[in-house]
């Protein structure tokens, strides 16, 4: 089977890698020269655990191959996959779905022979319809099916999600399109993965209405963690307790600083857009938006208080800036809100982050760069861990407490052991564990310099 992917991004790379490793032969398009240029050299543009050894492998049998010319790819394809970005358009919030019609007119005048454009970008509903429409127009001789295939992949863990998927979902409305994509996922089928066929509506709507059910969840945490806060309960307990539910579920249940990423903000947005234009809005999810904008605004505020009430000529080491760990993405990072929140306010920020710096650099100017959480340490008056990276989890506090100037930690993603950090005399909050205030005013050791 002979499969073209155009767009070489978090979503297009690893689909490509994964489908070679099926056995399938795929080429995989950029129209970015650097980014394509760097593929065909055998290096990944992006950091995803795991995907430099699955292209290596794929690469050298032949079965995965990267061009900057979308003709020759297309000529002849199977299918061609839509995996092009669909980020929130300027001005209004809908999904701007530019890069989806110019890749599709682009690759109009070189289908050749039965082919099934499916778009594994996120696209709203009458997307598929839509692209049906301006190939008729382009392209009348064409015979070609269009399909939708969203793709559920997390960056972090993508190659897994891919191989080992909740479900697969494809919107498709023609039998023989049907067939070929049956056929494209039969190595997943056949190890007992779902592959479901649904309309090509259902399907399109079913990604946003995952996507906003998950940032529900994030964002009903942490108000509950707020509330622990207030009333002296821990919401680790509660999320535990809670999770334990099946009708609940455990996952998505970790207060922090509110979501951010690729695709949650971009899509929220987009599903609220759509729904008030059918005049059938989704007014719980516009709450959502509205409760997720001001919870990284509050953590500023928070940080600010644990400084003493202001961060003017304080120093401030941000451990970890991406959205979540083990990706260097930093599209819509809470860290892109309050980092230049504190350093509008007077602050000095030293930061760190295991991958995401090169991308972090241009976006956050001012900072300054350390190797490490040790470093960025040197002379705080406030720890913040931002992100979860494994490696902050271990961090020495004996070590950090003697390199700051001051004693509080601020800890976003509960990752560190509270009784640990106030054992040694810092200054401890975490999320939503209302029990630690008083145990923080109680603490003999704790020196607060701020
Ligand atoms: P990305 O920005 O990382 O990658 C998109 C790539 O497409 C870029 O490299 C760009 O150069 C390339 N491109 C754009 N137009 C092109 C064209 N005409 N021809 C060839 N290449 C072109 O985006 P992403 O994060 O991979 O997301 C892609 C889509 O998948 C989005 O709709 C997103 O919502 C969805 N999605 C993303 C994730 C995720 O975790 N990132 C998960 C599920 C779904």
């Amino acid at each position: 089977m002979k499969i073209c992917m155009i767009g070489a991004g978090y979503v297009g790379l690893v689909s490509a890698a994964c489908f070679s490793e099926f056995g399938w032969t795929v080429t995989c398009v950029d129209k970015d020269e650097n980014r394509s240029a760097e593929l065909k050299a055998g290096r990944s543009p992006i950091y995803e655990p795991g995907l430099d050894a699955l292209m290596e492998r794929n690469m050298t049998a032949g079965r995965l191959t990267f061009t900057g010319e979308l003709g020759p790819a297309v000529a002849g394809a199977d299918v061609v996959f839509l995996a092009v970005g669909t980020p929130m358009r300027r001005g209004d919030g809908y999904a701007d779905l530019s890069y989806v019609f110019s890749a599709v007119e682009e690759a109009a005048p070189h289908f050749d022979g039965f082919t099934v454009v499916t778009t594994k970008s996120t696209v709203p509903v009458g997307t598929s319809r839509e692209i049906e429409r301006r190939l008729k127009i382009k392209r009348p001789d064409a015979d070609v099916a269009i399909c939708s295939n969203p793709e559920f992949l997390r960056e972090g863990s993508a190659i897994q999600d891919f191989t080992h998927p909740d479900r697969v979902l494809v919107g498709c409305d023609q039998a023989r399109a049907r067939e070929v994509m049956e056929r494209l996922y039969k190595p997943l089928a056949l190890r007992g993965s779902t592959v479901m066929f649904v309309d090509r509506e259902s399907a399109e709507l079913a990604k946003y209405a995952a996507n906003a059910f998950l940032a529900l969840k994030i964002s009903f945490i942490n108000e509950i963690a707020d509330l622990c806060e207030s009333i002296g309960a821990d919401v680790q307990e509660v999320a535990s307790a809670i999770g334990k539910d099946r009708r609940i579920g455990d996952k998505f249940l970790h207060p922090g600083p509110g979501y951010g990423g690729s695709c949650f903000p971009k899509d929220v947005s987009a599903l609220i857009r759509t729904a008030r234009e059918a005049k059938s809005p989704v007014s719980i999810i516009e709450q959502v938006e509205r409760v997720n904008h001001e919870r990284k605004l509050a953590m500023a505020v928070r940080i600010e208080a644990a400084a003493g009430g202001s961060v003017r000529d304080k120093t401030i080491a941000v451990l970890g800036v991406t959205f979540k760990p083990n990706t260097d993405d930093m599209r819509d990072a809470p860290s892109l809100v309050i980092v230049p929140m504190l350093q509008e306010r007077g602050a000095t920020v030293r930061a760190c982050d295991p991958q995401g710096r090169q991308q972090a650099e241009p976006l956050l100017p001012g900072v300054i760069w350390c190797e490490g959480a040790q470093e960025a340490a040197r002379d705080a008056d406030v720890l913040v861990i931002l992100t979860e990276w494994n490696e902050f989890r271990a961090l020495d506090l004996e070590a950090v407490k003697a390199t700051m100037a001051g004693n509080a930690v601020v800890d976003l993603r509960n990752v560190l052991d509270p009784e640990a950090a106030l054992e040694l005399g810092l200054s401890y909050q975490g999320m939503g564990r209302g029990k630690l205030a008083s145990k923080n005013a109680d603490n003999p050791r704790s020196r607060l310099k701020n």
